[in-house]
C-alpha cells in the first residue's frame, strides 16, 4: 500500500537531457554499448511510477498500485525496503541544474491527484530519495526547491 511519495532525479547520460534513455533504462531496455555510463547501469531492474520531463509531459511505466524498483536500499522512519510502499516519481534532471517550472507544476498536480486518489498518502510523507537513502543517493539534489512544491500544493 502506497504511504509515501519518493521524488528523484534522473538524466542520462547523467547531465544530458531529451534522449530515449530514461524510457529505456525504465523499459528494461537499456543498450550497453551505447554510453560509457550505460555499462554500469545496463541490465540492473529499475523502474519508477512515472517520470515527469523537462517540458512537464508526464510518461507512466507502472501502475501507482503496483510495486515499482525506484528506491533501492532505503529506510523511511525506521522502515526498510520503501519500495514496498511508496510511489516513485523521476523528474528529468540534475543535481546540480535547476528543475524547470513546467516540471514544479505537473509534480504538484501529479502529488494532488494521487492524494485524492490514495487516502493512505500525505502530504507530508513526502520526501527525497536523497532522504531515505542518505550517504547513498543525492537525488532529486540541492537545487530542488521544496518550499516551492509546497506552496503550489
Ligand atoms: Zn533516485
Amino acid at each position: 500500500m502506497a504511504e509515501l511519495i519518493v521524488v528523484h532525479g534522473i538524466s542520462l547520460p547523467p547531465g544530458e537531457f531529451g534522449g530515449p534513455w530514461i524510457d529505456r533504462l525504465f523499459t528494461g531496455n537499456l543498450p550497453a554499448d551505447a554510453h560509457p555510463y550505460f555499462k554500469e547501469i545496463a541490465g540492473r531492474r529499475v523502474s519508477a511510477h512515472a517520470l515527469i520531463r523537462r517540458d512537464g509531459q508526464i510518461v507512466q511505466y507502472v501502475p501507482f498500485g503496483a510495486r515499482a524498483w525506484h528506491a533501492g536500499e532505503s529506510e523511511y522512519q525506521g522502515r526498510a525496503g520503501c519500495n514496498d510502499f511508496s510511489i516513485g516519481i523521476e523528474l528529468e534532471g540534475e543535481d546540480e541544474q535547476p528543475y524547470e517550472d513546467a516540471q514544479y507544476a505537473t509534480l504538484a498536480a501529479l502529488i494532488n491527484a494521487l492524494l485524492a486518489a490514495y487516502p493512505s498518502l500525505s502530504r507530508d510523507r513526502v520526501v527525497g530519495h536523497s532522504d531515505i537513502a542518505p550517504g547513498r543517493k543525492t537525488d532529486p539534489g540541492g537545487m530542488f526547491d521544496w518550499e516551492r512544491l509546497r506552496r503550489l500544493g
